[in-house]
C-alpha cells in the first residue's frame, strides 16, 4: 500500500505517520526528517540543504529525488510506503507517479489532515523537536512526560530551526500556493481523504483507519 499524508505545518501529520507505519508495518518516509538528518551528518551538501529549510524555502527537486530513489527499493515498495511531507509540488508529484509506474506500482490514498490558519499559527508556537532523535512534541496537543526532555531517548527538546517567523510565514506561503492545489488532482481521482485536524490525536488516527478499511485497504 502507498499511502501520502499531507495538511499544514503543525497539522500533526507526522504524528499520525508514525502511527501507522507502526499499526500497519509500513515504511515512513518523512522528506523533513531525511533532510535534517543530512543536515546533522553535516558536510557541502548537508549545508547547502541547511540554507534552503532555514528559510523555509524547497530543497531543489534533483536533491529530494536523490534521497527518495534510496528508499524506493523493491523491498520498501512489497512493505508498503507513508509518504510524510512529498510531494509538496505538482513536479515532485509527477516525478513520484512515474517512478512509482515504473515499479507498477501506486498512490493508494492520501490522507488530508486539515487545519484553520489559525489553528496552526497557535500550534507552531508550542511545538518542539528533539535535538538527539527528531521526536515531535507539542506543548498544546503532545506534550512532553517532563518538560525540555524527550519521552523517548532523553534528548533536550528545542524550537526547530526553521520555525523563526520568517521561515514559518514562508513554509505557510508554498503550502497555500503550492501544495494545497494539488489535493483538487487527488480528488478528482477519488483518493483524496480529507479530515478533520482540530481533534485528538486518537481520535484522528480511528479515523484514518476506518476510512482505510472503508476503502478496502486494511483489513
Ligand atoms: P517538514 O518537516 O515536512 O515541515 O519539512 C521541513 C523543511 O524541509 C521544509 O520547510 C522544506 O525546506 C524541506 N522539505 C521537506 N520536504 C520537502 C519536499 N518534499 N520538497 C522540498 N523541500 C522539502
Amino acid at each position: 500500500m502507498i499511502l501520502l499524508i499531507t495538511g499544514p505545518q503543525a497539522s500533526g501529520k507526522g504524528t499520525q505517520a508514525e502511527l501507522l507505519s507502526a499499526k500497519l508495518d509500513l515504511v515512513h518516509l518523512s522528506t523533513g526528517q531525511v533532510l535534517r538528518e543530512a543536515i546533522d551528518a553535516d558536510g557541502s551538501l548537508g549545508e547547502l540543504i541547511k540554507g534552503y529549510v532555514d528559510k523555509g524555502a524547497l530543497v531543489p527537486d534533483s536533491i529530494i529525488m536523490m534521497f527518495l530513489s534510496t528508499y524506493l527499493t523493491p523491498e520498501n515498495l512489497a512493505k508498503g510506503i507513508i509518504f510524510d511531507g512529498f510531494p509538496r509540488i505538482e513536479p515532485q508529484l509527477n516525478l513520484l507517479e512515474e517512478t512509482l509506474a515504473e515499479k507498477k506500482a501506486k498512490i493508494d490514498r492520501v490522507i488530508f489532515i486539515d487545519l484553520s490558519e489559525q489553528v496552526v499559527l497557535d500550534r507552531l508556537m508550542g511545538r518542539l523537536i528533539c535535538d538527539k532523535c527528531g521526536a515531535n512534541f507539542n506543548l498544546k496537543t503532545l506534550p512532553p512526560k517532563e518538560p525540555g526532555i524527550c519521552d523517548r531517548c532523553g534528548g533536550k527538546l528545542i524550537r526547530r530551526s526553521d520555525e523563526g517567523s520568517e521561515a514559518i510565514k514562508n513554509r505557510l506561503k508554498i503550502y497555500e500556493q503550492n501544495t494545497r492545489p494539488l489535493f483538487k488532482i487527488y480528488k478528482e481521482r477519488g483518493i483524496l481523504e480529507k479530515l478533520d485536524g482540530d481533534r485528538s490525536i486518537e481520535v484522528i488516527f480511528e479515523d484514518i483507519i476506518a476510512r482505510l478499511k472503508k476503502a478496502g485497504l486494511v483489513t
